[in-house]
């Protein structure tokens, strides 16, 4: 076995445990690639082994990946996405993870609009209130949540967050914990169900899944390091 495959069968195993530990079920979690900075001979090499969703951060790397790549692939955008390059992504992701603020998904939703596509997406939170980090602050969502629901092109499937870096994985648990209270909150006051939790990286998805990741975005672990 290749070692990307060696890997992927690891992580697809860890997923499992951490899932029975909590008494969830491994097929509610979806394992997103981060294929970021990384060729397309090996996210070929993952494709073949059976995975299906991969996740990128900047626009011009992907592009190029995603036109060399299978049709089959369910492309997800990681990054912080700038304005003006929502017309070159609208509808070519299957899911935008990174939407930090309220002009940004109303720019998303406006050009959907014009090209014909629902855009689907995940509201990134800055639950550690850290200032390098993007995001909503909590107390802003509501609000955000009451102005970007009605929008017609744009479908809200829950919420996004990273913790700190830490070299502890536990030490990201309570961030993980308020993402998720914080989702059960808004989704009882808007009626939304922001089902999708996406949290936990490679060194910490199964503290995101023990507190109710339903994506996690696993990279270094599966490609090995960036460099
Ligand atoms: C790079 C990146 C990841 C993957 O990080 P690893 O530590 O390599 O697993 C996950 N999420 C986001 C937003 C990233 O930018």
């Amino acid at each position: 076995m290749s070692s990307v495959q060696t890997n992927l069968s690891e992580i697809h195993a860890r997923i499992e445990s951490a899932a029975t530990r909590c008494g969830r079920k491994a097929s509610e979690i979806q394992l997103v690639a981060v294929s970021k900075t990384h060729p397309p001979e090996l996210i070929r090499e993952a494709f073949e082994a059976g995975q299906r969703a991969f996740g990128e951060s900047r626009v011009q790397d992907a592009l190029p990946k995603l036109d060399a790549l299978p049709a089959g692939i369910e492309w997800h955008f990681i990054g912080h996405l700038q304005t003006n390059k929502i017309r070159k992504v609208a509808g070519r992701f299957a899911l935008f993870h990174g939407v930090d603020n309220e002009n940004l998904a109303v720019q998303i939703n406006r050009i959907a609009g014009e090209l014909g596509v629902t855009a689907n997406v995940l509201l990134e939170v800055n639950v550690s209130g850290e200032e390098s980090k993007f995001g909503f602050a909590p107390e802003n969502l509501p609000a955000a949540l009451e102005n970007l629901a009605p929008l017609p092109f744009l479908r809200i499937q829950g919420l996004m967050t990273m913790a700190p870096y830490s070299d502890n994985p536990e030490e990201a648990r309570p961030y993980f914990a308020k993402l998720r209270e914080l989702r059960d909150r808004l989704a009882t006051q808007t009626g939304l169900p922001l089902s999708d939790l996406s949290m936990g990286m490679s060194g910490d998805f199964e503290q995101g899944i023990a507190e109710g990741a339903t994506i996690v975005r696993v990279g270094s672990a599966i490609f090995g390091s960036r460099g």
